[in-house]
């Protein structure tokens, strides 16, 4: 049985294909976007517990995407975290205040990925007993 479902937004092939590949090895079941907007499509009509977005993408960059989730009554609850190599202090605010919950750094720490994953849908349970 699938742990949950993971929409993952992300316009590079190499870094695409590895985290579907860690995500489907911990059983996630994995939704692919590659441009900014079939993100936001698809983050609309499928509803994911859990969206990992890369902020360079085309069509729209993830800091828009996020705003616009963020907005949106649907999809505002749907935990989103970024998906990075920018982690300098600026770069991270930059996400939170653009409305990411969470993000993982590039290149992907393999050891603690699963436990980041879990937690980060986990809390979206936690507050939906609320
Ligand atoms: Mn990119």
């Amino acid at each position: 049985m699938s742990k949950g479902r993971v929409l993952l937004v992300e316009d590079n092939l190499d870094n695409r294909e590895l985290v579907r590949f860690l995500l489907e090895r911990y059983q996630y079941e994995v939704i692919t976007a590659q441009s900014g907007r079939e993100g936001l499509e698809l983050a609309r009509k499928e509803k994911p517990d859990l969206i990992l977005m890369d902020l360079s993408l085309p069509e729209m960059d993830g800091w828009t995407v996020a705003g616009t989730l963020k907005q949106d009554a649907v999809t505002a609850d749907i935990p989103l975290f970024a998906l990075t190599a920018h982690t300098l202090p600026g770069d991270r605010k930059r996400a939170f205040d653009s409305g990411f919950d969470g993000y993982l750094s590039k290149p992907i720490n393999v050891t603690t990925f699963e436990a980041v994953i879990h937690d980060a849908i986990h809390k979206r349970s936690d507050m939906k007993k609320e």
